[in-house]
């Protein structure tokens, strides 16, 4: 039997192939082997310190507005290959179609947003936060904040579900404020990362060492990590907390960002009438969330609580809208599901479904799902599970619901109590169960009374990312609960990780240094007006 292709690694300005005999990455609906990755043997010092010292110094001697220009070619050249991004992320990911767009063309509209946001940013080097401030009655003397790209490495540790938008959301706020990356994705969906990195890299479109790619164990990644670094992690909790650990991170103070799992929800209002617009889009919602990347979306439904009068409703709208999905390989123009991404994933959901089938039951088992141009003995596929806790006393004991991230196409239904006795307009039940998440990425809101849906909001806001609010009014308009718009924060406070992305020019925050620079005005308008280089 022939090898399959060895991926390279692009580090230090050249591709070079690991020295080992490499990680094979799978099909994961037919089992077949694709490709390899390796990093064994390379000169991780070297690659730090050309990404750092070179790459660096080329991007810092571009303005804002010339880096945005580089990102926008970046965007030309991703788009001229989409059919070959869409064929790895198929064969790869094991994605239908409309899955593998949220990635790819999320990652490239992510990018191009910045491109827009970096060209406002205009012929400057460094940014001002604020005006200045007196220090003293005179006001001849005065601090002024400014924003300086840091003068190290963006080193980029990613998740497997996002191989392209996990890149690009990360690449482009970190070039445009002028800081070289290195990207370690997943080992299990490497192929579409090298692949776009390939051939951004190809075009010749930013210097050398501005973009590497390191395919492979990620070991001894973070030992090259020196204090002006930065590494952004996405991923399980158990793998942030190594991050964390680390003595770059604990000694060396190399800013860290982390974006973990979270057990987010999707909330109806107290007020929901049965068979309203609002009840209609909550079930569309959940539906969706449950089954786009069969459920591998650090931002999908998993709990989705309801008013306990609506409960037997809700559950048999989900039902009947989840037995519609069709399952299996992706290829198949009829399958609207395709595969988790590996075997371990697909044995991960299924313990993770016995071990809350313990304190819920099923009210729709993805096992009814009969696999379309699959073998359930090799593909990684499984239907969707609806679980649902059956009362608002459930949903109470039910601790393995709030604590466990399924990643896959799994979702509870958790009815509260809403009668308006308990004070807070009904809400009160329904907020103290969505906050047992103890922190998420992102919370949705669905109901028709604006007033409440504000509160509720602000209540929720400060364990939250996001929270995403939909009345009927802007049905047609939503982004949806999952997405994640660059216009947006994303990333959530406590097990979401406590990290920071995205949110348009605010992720530029996580690149550079703030510094206070006092002096006299005449000094400081010169830094104002832009003269801050050479
Ligand atoms: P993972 O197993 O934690 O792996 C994440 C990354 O860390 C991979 O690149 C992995 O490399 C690397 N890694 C593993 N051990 C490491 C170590 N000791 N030191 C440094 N790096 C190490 O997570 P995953 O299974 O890929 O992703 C699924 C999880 O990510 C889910 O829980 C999901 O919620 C979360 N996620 C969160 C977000 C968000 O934005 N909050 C987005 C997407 C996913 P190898 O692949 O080579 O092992």
């Amino acid at each position: 039997m022939t090898a399959t292709p060895l991926l390279s690694n692009f580090v230090a300005g050249r591709w070079q192939a690991g020295s080992g005999a490499g990680t094979p990455l799978f099909d994961p609906v037919t089992g077949a082997e694709l490709v390899r990755v390796d990093a064994t043997g390379l000169d991780l010092a070297e690659a730090f310190s050309f990404a750092r010292e070179q790459g660096g110094a080329a991007l810092r001697a571009l303005t804002y507005k010339q880096r945005a220009v580089l990102l926008s070619a970046a965007v030309q050249v991703l788009q001229a290959n989409r059919d070959a991004y869409y064929e790895i992320a198929t064969c790869n990911s094991g994605t239908v179609k409309n899955d593998s767009a949220v990635d790819i063309d999320g990652g490239i509209f992510t990018l191009g947003s910045y491109a827009k946001l970096g060209d406002g940013l205009g012929e400057r080097h460094s940014l001002l936060d604020g005006e200045p401030a007196r220090l003293g009655k005179d006001p001849l003397f005065q601090s002024q904040h400014v924003l300086t790209p840091t003068r190290g490495v963006a080193l980029f540790i990613n998740a497997f579900n996002f191989p392209s938008w996990g890149l690009w959301e990360k690449a482009a706020p970190a070039l445009l404020s002028g800081v070289p990356v290195i990207v370690k994705p997943a080992t299990t969906t490497a192929w579409l990362t090298q692949r776009m990195v390939q051939d951004v890299v190809d075009a010749g479109i930013f210097p050398l060492g501005a973009l590497s790619v390191v395919c492979g164990s990620a070991a001894g990644l973070m030992d090259q990590l020196q204090p002006f670094d930065v590494v952004s992690f996405t991923g399980s909790a158990e793998t942030a907390a190594v991050i964390r650990s680390h003595p770059a991170v604990t000694q060396r103070s190399v800013r860290v960002n982390i974006e973990a799992d979270s057990v987010n929800s999707a909330l109806l209002l107290p007020d929901t009438q049965p068979g309203s617009a609002a009840l209609d889009l909550f079930v569309k919602e959940v539906a969706r969330e449950m089954t786009v990347k069969s459920g591998q979306k650090c931002t999908a439904i998993r709990r989705a609580l309801v008013p306990q009068a609506l409960y037997a409703e809700v559950a048999a709208a989900l039902a009947a809208r989840l037995a519609k999905t069709t399952v299996g390989n992706p290829r198949n123009d009829t399958v609207r599901m395709g595969a988790l991404v590996n075997r371990a994933q697909l044995a991960t959901v299924q313990q993770s479904l016995h071990y809350l089938g313990a304190q819920t039951e099923v009210l729709h088992d993805g096992g009814s799902h009969a696999l379309v141009d699959a073998d359930a003995a090799t593909a990684c596929c499984v239907g969707p599970t609806l679980l649902g806790t059956r009362s608002a006393a459930g949903s109470d004991a039910a601790d393995r619901v709030h604590d466990t991230e399924v990643f896959g196409p799994v979702a509870t239904l958790l009815p509260y109590r809403s009668d308006a006795a308990d004070g807070q307009d009904g809400l009160a039940h329904a907020l103290q169960l969505v906050r047992r998440g103890q922190g998420s990425l992102v919370v949705s809101l669905y109901g028709e009374a604006s007033a409440l849906l504000a509160r509720a909001a602000q209540e929720l806001a400060d364990s939250h990312g996001r929270v995403h609010i939909i009345t009927p009014d802007v049905a047609a308009l939503q982004t949806g609960h999952g997405n994640v718009m660059p216009q947006s924060l994303h990333g959530g406070p406590g097990r979401a990780g406590g990290g920071e992305e995205l949110g348009g020019l605010r992720a530029l925050n996580f690149y550079h240094r703030r510094s206070a620079l006092q002096a006299s005005t005449a000094v400081l308008d010169l830094i104002k007006n832009g003269a801050d280089h050479d």
